[in-house]
């Protein structure tokens, strides 16, 4: 067993307790007409609930509200500079439940999830964006380092010690990675998940993503 992922649940960076210690305080100080100390907690309660909103409570990356708010909302990303999207699928994870079960699927979700976090650039994020997919936001690099994170994301899956967690469990994932600068990530999101196919159908546990020079499908396999 791995430790750290037994919970069913993980808990968001600010737990739910501090939300409902902060509307108790805030309760205490307007009973006592303390309205300003009252606010200031109920502020910090609405913050966390906020977050908490924002967050997959699987495995505590983004979730897709926050990508929708990134994608379509009012402060929505049309920032000039240049712009990496990678939509990452687990390969086979049907199979992981099937064999060992949800529990343990879940497991795999979450550490999944570390395991793409790890080495982001600057404002990037990971969101899970349905099931047993993620997006990668990775903003801000050129189009051959976006392949290389995403291709170091594959490789850190791959070689993750999973039997540790299950004897005989193997997982990897596949990814379509979309590059434009500037930035169009409504289109980028379809054509990741175009190239994200690609991948799966060249055998799985590769990075699918096209050469700015031609429309070249590439892919890496371990
Ligand atoms: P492919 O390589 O083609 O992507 O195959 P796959 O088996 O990964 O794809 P498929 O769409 O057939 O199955 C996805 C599975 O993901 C089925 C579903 O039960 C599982 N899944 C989705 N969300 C969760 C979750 O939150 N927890 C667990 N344990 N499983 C999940
Ligand atoms: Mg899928
Ligand atoms: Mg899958």
């Amino acid at each position: 067993m791995v430790a750290g992922d037994e919970g069913v649940l993980r808990r968001s960076p600010q737990a739910p307790d501090l939300l409902r210690l902060h509307e108790a305080v805030a309760t205490l100080f307007a009973t006592q007409g303390d309205w300003r100390r009252a606010y200031q907690h109920l502020r910090s309660a609405l913050d966390i609930a906020r977050d908490g909103s924002l967050r997959d409570a699987l495995t505590s990356s983004y979730n897709r509200r926050y990508l929708d708010e990134r994608l379509y909302g009012p402060f929505a990303d049309r920032q000039p500079g240049p712009l990496a999207i990678a939509l990452v699928d687990l390969d086979r994870f049907k199979r992981v439940n099937d064999t060992y079960g949800h529990l343990v699927g879940d497991r795999v979700l979450r550490r999944v999830a570390d395991l793409l976090q790890e080495e982001l650039p600057p404002e990037g994020f990971c969101a899970r964006y349905g099931g047993e997919e993620f997006v990668l936001w990775l903003p801000g690099v050129d189009a051959g380092h976006a392949v290389r994170i995403v291709e170091a994301a594959r490789v850190r899956v791959a070689r993750h010690p999973w039997s540790e967690l299950q004897p005989g469990l193997r997982v990897t994932i596949s990814a379509g990675l979309a590059h434009e600068g500037p930035a169009v990530p409504e289109r980028q999101l379809r054509s990741a998940d175009d190239l994200l196919y690609a991948a799966k159908r060249a055998g799985r546990n590769k990075v699918a993503y096209q050469d700015a020079q031609s429309t070249r499908l590439i892919t890496h396999s371990e």
